[in-house]
């Protein structure tokens, strides 16, 4: 067995949307309700709307206990990991649990697919932060890009966002991940605007693809066409890009585990400024960990838009 088969508890990461971030990781790989073109985690295995526990919070919890009592807190405990966290029927459970245990504030990464599901919203509503996606402005484009479950509509999807944005006492962060040459003109940006009005997110985090795709046809925006789509929008944008981790401060390492980089690498495909920001230590140390990895034939390296990644070469557990 890898020494990382039963973890669920990864990090922190180095998240550019919520700095160093402790990640909890509620499903298998792939287990989502959508099969996004431009997938850090590659293809969807298990295209899914079936909500259950497939991990308790009882084996969450064990796992996090003690990591909680370690010296360098993380800026947020996020529920995201190896596909779409809200289909754990379990999810309002660990988040209650945690509150219970720690004032970390708890962020929610998701799809935003089921947030129409009232057992859905009031699973979340213990939560503090909420980061869901809208990434196309009507059906034709949710069904080329996400890709979603066929039982899934683009309308149901946008009712659902506005409907927990209302309900929700903490603040909704909306991702918006624009593609070049299909959502990422003026004229779908706009489409896509005008639901952002009505679900009424606290901002709207722009992102573009920045790690490699599931799909080759997803390419990226330039960081000048995402501030110039950015000032479509309404409600206050953040333009979300590699190049903001320039600006979080790491502190000081603890003992790196071969098995941290591992688990960290199985969720999304890092650099090594990545890993180290992540874990807090200088490159340098990072490289040497990563290098070491490659030669045991545990990690494989792969180039995308001229900067290099690490991905794990182990089966994922299905
Ligand atoms: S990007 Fe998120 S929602 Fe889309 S397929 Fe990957 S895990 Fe699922």
């Amino acid at each position: 067995m890898k020494p990382s088969d039963m973890r669920h508890v990864y990090g922190p990461v180095l998240s550019r949307r919520l700095g160093r971030s402790l990640g909890i990781d509620l499903v298998p790989f792939k287990v989502c309700t959508y099969d996004c073109i431009y997938c850090q985690l590659g293809r969807t295995t298990d295209l899914t709307l079936e909500r259950k526990a497939y991990v308790t919070a009882e084996n969450i919890m064990a796992e996090l206990a003690p990591i909680l009592t370690a010296a360098h807190r993380p800026d947020y405990i996020s529920l995201a990991g190896s596909g779409e966290p809200t289909l754990n029927s379990a999810i309002g459970e660990v988040i209650r649990r945690i509150k219970q245990q720690t004032e970390i504030p708890v962020a929610v990464l998701t799809n935003g697919a089921l947030l129409w599901m009232a057992e859905v919203q009031q699973a979340l509503l213990a939560a503090d932060l909420v980061l869901p996606s809208l990434d196309a402005g009507d059906d034709g484009l949710f069904q080329k890009i996400n890709r979603p479950h066929q039982a899934l509509s683009f309308e149901r999807m946008v009712d659902g966002l506005a409907a927990f944005t209302r309900r929700f006492a903490g603040a909704v962060w909306l991702e918006v991940l624009l593609l070049k040459g299909m959502t990422g003109t003026a004229a779908e940006v706009e489409k896509i605007a005008t639901h952002v009005n009505r679900i009424n997110p606290a901002r709207v985090q722009l992102n573009t693809v920045c790690r490699p795709p599931a799909e080759t046809m997803a390419s990226p925006l330039s960081s000048g066409q995402l501030h110039a789509l950015g000032a479509l929008f309404a409600v206050p944008v953040d333009i979300v890009s590699y190049d903001d981790t320039a600006t979080v401060t790491v502190s000081t390492a603890g003992n790196v585990r071969e098995a941290d980089i591992l688990a960290m690498l199985e969720r999304r495909p890092c650099t090594a400024d990545d890993v180290a920001r992540g874990l807090g230590i200088h490159v340098n140390e990072a490289l040497k960990h990563l290098a070491a990895l490659v030669t045991a034939g545990r990690l494989a390296t792969k180039t995308n838009e001229g900067r290099n990644f690490y991905t794990t070469t182990e089966e994922h557990e299905r």
